[in-house]
């Protein structure tokens, strides 16, 4: 008899840890198998097998409960490596989160379920036998041609008779291996020529003895073509590319130019179907592919011998994962790359603080790309929204802007227009009781959607009909205030009648392929003008665009954030780098009600040094990361009572601790759900996680406690 351990994969989050069935043979690790558990059937991966001698009563009076019978092996081998189950162990330790929703987002989805992970694919070959053969003349000549380790189709096509022969006279031998897929062609011709600057980065990450580098190359400095360059070295030396990008309909040219170039290369993200997902999961682990574009979840794929790992736009918020776990694809990066002896690539024009604090320490070796490849960076000027009001102007596309575009039109150039606000206003509000309208599950307001004809819920996605009067006092008028993509679309087709407009936010692109066509008419200049969100101020390299025009650029200052600051300066800097990439000279303006705050400025400058000091300062004094580690535990609950008992008990058990604990804040509700966060700061991370594990983990061994998801180390805290 053997004795199995397994994870049970849709057992309640709060069973973290294996079960003990028994079965007639041994089953190998990570295959998955059928049990009965809480007397459902249930999928399982196992986790250990070891055999014994006794007998169910013996083991009966050992476990203290007779063991199951596994009901079915469902793989014949195993669906993950030691590495990965390693892995999920690691991220189960480093997100406090059940191992069991590790595994579940490691394996693609269709391997959650029942179908079964095709084998390697194998290639049988031919070896060659020394010694005295009594050949006719025709089997010499065919022998001869044999060389060790020929693939037998190939060698079969000599002639399969005489191979036959050869065969049973013990002159050759057939046997199995399995394939390996080179990447089997690289297009040379289409790599440019590396600039010396790129060339000296190239070179110094060849070279370092770090395993991580951060290179930090402004907008347009050329960094893609050096992880082209990277990447044909690493694959050239047999070893596997992964390039992590944040979106992939957003990046539509990088795709272009890594497909040029690399014959058999898999996009993995999102958008792909569960089957096209698994497909390409089995191609990377029969080692079909050996180079991968992906997004957050292809670094868990199944590579067998990593080589490099680029994170582009690592300071990306969409490398983190918002439910549990809530791993941030660095860190993973981090640990694959220690287990591969592989070397990480940190890339961005506006680095995390942490990335750049760090390889100012020297952890990271740092390599700077200060030039754009055209040598021209664009002229920012900053617009003063409140002397534009004060002068009867417009605050949506004010005075100097609209002129800025009439030349930009008039000269046949392209525009790029950024309001991270999607839809037409974004407060709708009572004129008489002058009360903000809100969602009804949730404390956020309604957003006015004018094509629709509907008001929105940003938070939870509800869609409501316009009331005809005032929920709350019963007037009517309801007054429409403040803008967005919509309204502004509306105003850019008022001011230029003659231009072509397009809109791209999450509301105009939600057909799958939409983003693609979106971007290829504005590529192919059927578009003058693009006006989006933030969707617009990643990656995109079109060189007839010579303005950009940055709407209410600091709204998003107001978020009470910590880490509000570097998000909108990131936001600028990137979608000011969109303009005047190419031939023609850029220009940038960006409306602004605050034009003398530190973001602002620092973008004007184009400085990133600049802001970075300033905003350490601020740090430091508050001690926001990256001086300190954040452990944010969330509550959510609709019954109050409960969630209030339940952060009291987490506090409770937290509050001696040797770090500083924040008393529970009650959060706005989403979906009817009430919210609560305890926040743990610190420096020492490990002692933190491992408290929070003690503390958490007997707190979901009660019963009747309200639901709780940990971040570590949140990029946001709202
Ligand atoms: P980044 O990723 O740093 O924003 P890109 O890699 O998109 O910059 O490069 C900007 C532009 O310069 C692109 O159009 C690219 O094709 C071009 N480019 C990059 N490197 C070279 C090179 N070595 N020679 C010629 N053109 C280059
Ligand atoms: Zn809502």
């Amino acid at each position: 008899m053997y004795l199995i351990e397994v994870y049970v994969t849709n057992a309640s989050l709060n069973v973290n840890r294996p079960f003990t069935y028994i079965y007639k043979q041994a089953i190998e690790k990570y295959c998955r198998v059928k049990v009965l558990f809480n007397r459902s059937a249930n999928t399982a991966i196992v986790s250990d097998c070891r055999y014994t001698e006794k007998d169910s009563d013996e083991l009966k009076s050992e476990l203290g409960y007779t063991p199951l019978e596994i009901v079915e092996v469902i793989d014949e081998e195993p669906v993950m490596s030691e590495e990965l189950f390693n892995l999920a162990i690691w991220l189960s330790k480093t997100t406090v989160s059940p191992l069991i929703s590790c595994l579940n987002s490691m394996l693609p989805k269709a391997l959650k379920t029942s179908r079964n992970l095709s084998s390697p694919k194998m290639i049988s070959r031919f070896h060659k036998h020394e010694g005295d053969f009594s050949f006719t003349k025709r089997q010499k000549e065919i022998y001869d041609q044999l060389c060790e380790g020929m693939e037998s189709a190939q060698a079969r096509r000599l002639s399969v008779s005489i191979i036959k022969k050869l065969i049973e006279m013990n002159a050759i031998s057939e046997y199995e291996e399995e394939a390996v897929f080179v990447n089997s062609e690289i297009d040379r011709t289409a790599f440019k020529t590396l600039t010396s600057d790129q060339q000296k980065a190239f070179d110094r990450i060849i070279s370092s003895d770090k395993m991580v580098s951060l290179l930090f190359g402004v907008t347009g400095s050329g960094k893609t073509e050096v992880y082209l360059h990277l990447a044909r070295h690493f694959l050239e030396e047999g070893k596997d590319v992964l390039i992590l990008v944040p979106e992939i309909s957003l990046t539509p040219q990088m795709i272009e130019r890594v497909k040029e170039r690399f014959s058999d290369v898999v996009f993995y993200h999102s958008e792909l179907s569960d089957q096209e997902r698994y497909e390409q999961y089995k191609r990377v682990r029969n080692k079909e592919v050996r180079i991968v574009v992906g997004t957050r979840s292809a670094i868990f794929l199944p590579f067998s011998s990593l080589g490099l790992i680029i994170i582009d736009e690592e300071h990306d918020s969409s490398y983190k994962q918002d439910n549990v776990p809530c791993y941030h694809v660095k860190n993973v990066a981090f640990k694959r790359a220690i287990d591969h002896h592989a070397k990480v690539l940190l890339a961005s024009a506006t680095p995390s603080l942490e990335s750049y604090t760090r390889a100012l320490k020297g952890d990271y070796q740092l390599l700077e790309l200060k030039e754009r490849i055209n040598h021209c960076f664009p002229q920012i000027d900053v617009i003063d929204l409140n002397r534009q009001l004060r002068n009867n102007g417009s605050y949506i596309i004010s005075k100097p802007l609209r002129n800025e575009l009439e030349l930009c039109l008039r000269d046949r150039k392209q525009a790029i227009i950024l309001l991270n606000r999607r839809g037409y206003s974004p407060i709708v509000r009572c004129s008489e009781c002058g009360s903000t309208l809100m969602c009804n599950d949730c404390d956020t307001p309604w957003n006015y959607h004018k094509d629709e004809g509907v008001l929105k819920c940003h938070q939870c996605g509800r869609i409501y009909r316009i009331p005809d009067r005032c929920p709350n006092c019963g007037h009517k008028p309801l007054l429409f205030y403040g803008f967005g993509t919509k309204k502004a679309e509306e105003e850019l087709a008022r001011l230029f009648p003659s231009a072509k407009i397009e809109r791209m936010d999450r509301d105009s692109v939600g057909r799958k392929g939409s983003h693609q066509s979106i971007l290829k008419r504005f590529e192919n200049h059927e578009t003058d003008i693009l006006i989006g969100t933030q969707m617009i101020a990643k990656g995109l390299d079109y060189p007839d665009v010579t303005l950009v025009g940055i709407l209410n650029a600091d709204a998003g200052l107001m978020h009470q954030d910590y880490n509000s600051a570097k998000v909108t300066f990131d936001l600028l800097m990137q979608a000011s780098g969109r303009s005047g990439r190419a031939a023609h000279e850029g220009k940038v303006l960006i409306q602004a009600f605050n034009p003398e705050h530190y973001v602002i400025k620092a973008v004007l400058l184009q400085d990133y040094g600049f802001f970075y000091n300033i905003e350490m300062n601020y740090r430091n004094k508050t001690s926001y990361p990256p001086y300190s580690h954040i452990i944010e535990i969330m509550l959510s609950d609709a019954d109050p009572l409960r969630i209030h008992r339940s952060a009291d008990d987490i506090y409770d058990s937290l509050k001696d601790l040797p770090f500083k604990i924040y008393r529970p804040y009650e959060l706005g509700k989403v979906k009817k759900q009430l919210r609560c966060r305890i926040l743990i700061m610190g420096k020492d991370l490990l002692a933190m996680l491992k408290s929070t594990h003690e503390v958490i983990d007997a707190y979901i061994a009660k019963r009747n406690v309200s639901r709780v998801k940990i971040d570590v180390d949140p990029l946001y805290l709202e």
